[in-house]
Parts: structure tokens; sequence; C-alpha cells
């Protein structure tokens, strides 16, 4: 007989009005969704197929809150986006199978450390240390709908100014559609979240930044910066 050396705390997101809690086995991230901020990163914005990342699912930070300044950067970057959960198992699904998929909705923080991605990028090597980061994913509570947000106000603030605004509408793939194309890849299911990317407007923040991310109809999600750590 075997025994765990050791036990491991088992992410978990929130359900909002629910004592219950969504454990979360693998956090998906969609890169360049939205056109405004394709443009932004240098690319073409023409609807060429979704590319995808991944976080470690103890990237999470439900709640928000504070969150330390990420080691190994100087240019840590917001990126605020839709974050969907999934709640059926789904392979190689049509957007219409894969909408009746969706278990809720949540507002997710894509934090990056954009200079250790822009060299990644430069010379073709993966984007794990720009990406896959402890504190680097904050997110809301999970609004259960059994519908995929399609359309709604998209924006981040800091320090009460507005620095990224869209709408959902924008999304160059929809929900449905991202799903059924990462599903052609996965098993996807129970425990799957999937960040959708994010509208124009990321940039740096620095310790002591208040950031507050909203999408209509979602809990807002606000997320302080705190010394390197
Ligand atoms: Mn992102």
């Amino acid at each position: 007989m075997t025994s765990a050396l050791f036990t491991l705390a088992q992410p978990v997101v929130p359900i909002l009005g629910q004592d219950n809690v969504y454990p979360v086995r693998r956090v998906f991230c969609v890169g360049r969704n939205y056109a405004g901020h394709a443009r932004e990163m240098g690319s073409d914005p023409n609807r060429e197929p979704p590319f995808y990342f991944s976080k470690s699912a103890d990237s999470l930070v439900p709640g928000g809150g504070t969150i330390p300044y990420a080691p190994g950067t100087s240019n840590l970057h917001h990126e605020i986006e839709l974050v969907v959960a999934l709640g059926k198992t789904v392979f190689q699904a049509t957007p219409e199978q894969a909408a009746g998929a969706v278990y809720g909705h949540a507002v997710g923080l894509d934090m990056t450390r954009r200079d250790l991605q822009n060299a990644a990028k430069d010379i073709g090597r993966p984007w794990d240390l720009g990406k896959s980061f402890e504190f680097s994913a904050p997110i809301t509570a999970l609004v259960p709908s059994a519908t995929p947000m399609g359309a709604g106000a998209i924006s981040l603030e800091v320090n009460g100014q507005t620095r990224q605004k869209g709408d959902l509408n924008e999304m160059i793939w929809s929900v449905p559609e991202v799903i059924a194309h990462l599903s052609q890849f996965y098993h996807l299911g129970l425990g799957d979240l999937i960040y959708t990317g994010t509208p124009e407007g990321v940039s740096a923040v620095k310790p002591g930044d208040t950031l507050v991310g909203r999408i209509d109809g979602l809990p807002e999600l606000a997320v302080t910066i705190g010394p390197a750590a």
C-alpha cells in the first residue's frame, strides 16, 4: 500500500452566493483574442486560429487582494480577461456543443512579466516565465450561468484611471468557438478554466498601485500590488 508523502492544497475558486467552491485542475489562456490588443503587441489581428498558453492552477489568487510585485521582472503588466469555467466534459466539440459545457464566468487578471515574455518571443522560446508564476492569476468568484457571455463592457482601472476598455463582443473568437477549438486538443471538463484574452491598453504596474477590473454582470476584481517579494 502506498500513501502520499505530503498533501497539497487543492486550488479552488469561490462560487458567488454559495458555500461550495470550484476545484481547479487546469488554467488555459488564449493569446491575442481582441484586435486592438493584437495590434498593440505588433501582430496582425486577422482571424488566424486561436493559440494558447497555460498557467499553473496554483497561480490563482481567488478574490484578488494584495499580490507581491513578481520577482525577475521590471515590466509587470495587467491583462483584464473574461474567465470561463467548464461544467461538462467536452471533446472535439462543435461551438454549439461547446456552449452547453459552460459552468460559469469570472473576472480574471492575466498578470504578465512582459519583459520576459517578449525576450522569449524574440528567440522562439516558451512563455512560461512570462506568464505562469505565483500570484499571476487573480480571479473573482464564479457566477454560474448556462449561457456563454458574448457581450458586455470589460474594463480595468489603475489608481482610478481607465487603462483598458472594451466589450466582450470584440472577441475575435467567441467563448463557444474557443472551447470548441481547444477541445480539438484536450478532453476538457470539470476543473478547467479558460482566460479568454484581453482588450487593448495593457500597461505596467508598480508597487502600491490599485487595480479594479470590471465586466458587466460579474463581481469586481480588486487587486493591490504589494512590495516585491
Ligand atoms: Mn492574456
